[in-house]
């Protein structure tokens, strides 16, 4: 028996909106489906891929208005929304000019041994399973998807229980692509489909929390198939004492805060010089008090609500936990209930490493900072986490931001500017720590990631070797 998902409207608290969750046998029969078609994609040229996969890009742009009104009520946000859809086309583009280059076939070459030439084939998994989270509900649902697609892979997508309303339109402009339609599907359910999910397919490509990358983990370690892993953080940020204060505080504060933190590279906190900690603290107050909510109006203001419900509690408790063991909470660090939850940017101070505003991810529009006398204690300060996703540095010059970061203990790091992984997708970047697991997402490997290796290794000219040799 099936059962029926209430789901909670993020901006007016309502539960407006359901849907059936699916039974083990409703996602078995949506996998063999797709390895039907598989076969055949594959077989298909890189370039007859790759144009189905721009018309898919057209097809979703086609549907924008729909996909729009159903992603504004799954988020509480309008504008972030429309980047999301927006940024289905930039994907797009990506792929067209990077598949070829990362799939291209090796040419035989001559091994070690001359009568031996070696060459290699990319043979695609097969069914690939996409499980995404609600925070970039449509971004982090086709992120993968699109160079899984392109190596050759049918893709069965299970986003988020939390935000599901963009999935009907969306499936509209998949059944617009007829092409595409046959491997590629989405199933709407919740963290129970996705553990089904990952029984019924060849490999896993999983973005959410740490909890349950764990699980996911484990249950595709039982049946030897590869997990990708994209979990959380607790971003970095460092301004050197060199560093152009207005830019640092300006860049840092709008990363801190911007989709009202609720993103994995946000950055959760700040270490600033002392000699420039003062002006920096006043700066980033003065500019998160600018920064409005969008309630009542979902049109302005740049902070939305919290998308899941839950999320509000546990950035309060870090919040009030901090408060008790001395912080200062320079401004917001309220719960505004509209129905929907908001909070307005929040800068604390006051705070050390004991507290769990410092150690565990915020996923909330707060912004801590703490001052630091050298170099060495910065460092020491920023890798003191288990996490390692990503970090920035501002400093004074290129050199010195980039002899800083080698030290740094994460992913991708960005100097004088920060959270560029969410717009530069061509260089390789590795999640550190408990931020993730597997080959980059970034870069070739994005695509690659998605194959096994195959070589094929000819005896060209001379007599059987293994025979020659030992017989
Ligand atoms: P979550 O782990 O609660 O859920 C993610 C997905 O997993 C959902 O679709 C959920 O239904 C599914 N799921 C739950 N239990 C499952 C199980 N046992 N087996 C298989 N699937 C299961 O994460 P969330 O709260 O939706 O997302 C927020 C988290 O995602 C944060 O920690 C954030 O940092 C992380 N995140 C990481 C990245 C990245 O690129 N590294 C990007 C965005 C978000």
């Amino acid at each position: 028996m099936t059962a029926t998902i209430a789901v909670r409207n993020p901006y007016t608290g309502a539960q407006d909106y359901s849907f059936e969750d699916p039974a083990a046998a409703d996602i078995a029969t949506a996998a063999s489906r797709l390895r039907e078609f598989q076969p055949a994609w594959a077989a298909r040229s890189l370039a007859d891929r790759l144009s189905v996969i721009e018309a898919l890009g057209e097809s979703i742009a086609r549907h924008r208005e729909a996909l729009l009104a159903a992603l504004t009520v799954d988020t509480g946000r309008t504008q972030i929304a429309g980047v999301e859809l927006d940024t289905i086309a930039a994907f797009v583009q990506r792929v067209v000019h990077e598949a070829p280059v990362a799939l291209a076939s090796a040419a035989p070459r001559e091994a070690q041994i001359p009568v031996i030439e070696g060459s290699s084939n990319r043979i695609p998994y097969g069914l690939v399973g996409n499980i995404s989270p609600w925070n970039f509900p449509v971004i982090l649902s086709f992120l993968d998807t699109f160079p899984a697609l392109a190596a050759g892979n049918a893709v069965l997508i299970k986003p988020s229980e939390v935000t599901p309303r963009w999935v009907e339109p969306m499936r509209a402009a998949i059944a617009d692509c007829p092409e595409i339609a046959g491997v590629l599907d989405i199933v709407v359910g919740t963290g129970q489909a996705g553990a089904v999910l990952v029984e019924q397919v060849d490999a896993v490509v999983f973005t959410g929390s740490v909890t349950t990358g764990r699980k996911v983990a484990e249950a595709a370690a039982q049946r030897f198939i590869p997990a990708f892993l994209e979990l959380g953080g607790k971003d970095p940020a460092v301004v050197l004492a060199s560093a152009d204060l207005e830019r640092a505080v300006r860049t840092a504060t709008f990363c801190s805060v911007q989709s009202a933190g609720q993103a994995c590279q946000s950055l959760e906190r700040i270490y600033v010089a002392r000699e420039l900690y003062d002006e920096f603290v006043e700066r980033a107050v003065a500019i998160a008090t600018s920064l409005e909510i969008n309630y009542p109006d979902i049109s302005n203001g740049v902070v939305g609500p919290f998308i899941f419900e839950a999320q509000g509690s546990t950035v309060l408790h870090q919040l009030a936990a901090a408060k008790g063991d001395g912080a200062t909470i320079h401004c917001g660090g309220e719960l505004l209930n509209h129905g929907g939850f908001w909070m307005r940017p929040t800068v604390v101070t006051d705070v050390n490493h004991q507290m769990s505003l410092m150690q565990d991810e915020t996923f909330g529009p707060v912004m801590p900072i703490m001052p630091f006398d050298t170099e060495a204690q910065a460092l020491q300060l920023a890798n003191d986490s288990r996490y390692g996703l990503s970090a920035a540095v501002f400093a004074g010059s290129v050199d010195e931001g980039r002899s800083f970061a080698r030290g740094m203990h994460a992913g991708a790091i960005s100097i004088n500017d920060a959270a560029l992984t969410v717009l530069i997708h061509e260089f390789e970047h590795d999640a550190f720590g408990f931020s993730g697991l597997g080959a980059s997402r970034t870069g070739l490997s994005a695509y690659t990631r998605f194959t096994r290796e195959q070589a094929i290794m000819a005896n060209v000219a001379g007599e059987p070797l293994l025979p020659l040799m030992l017989g």
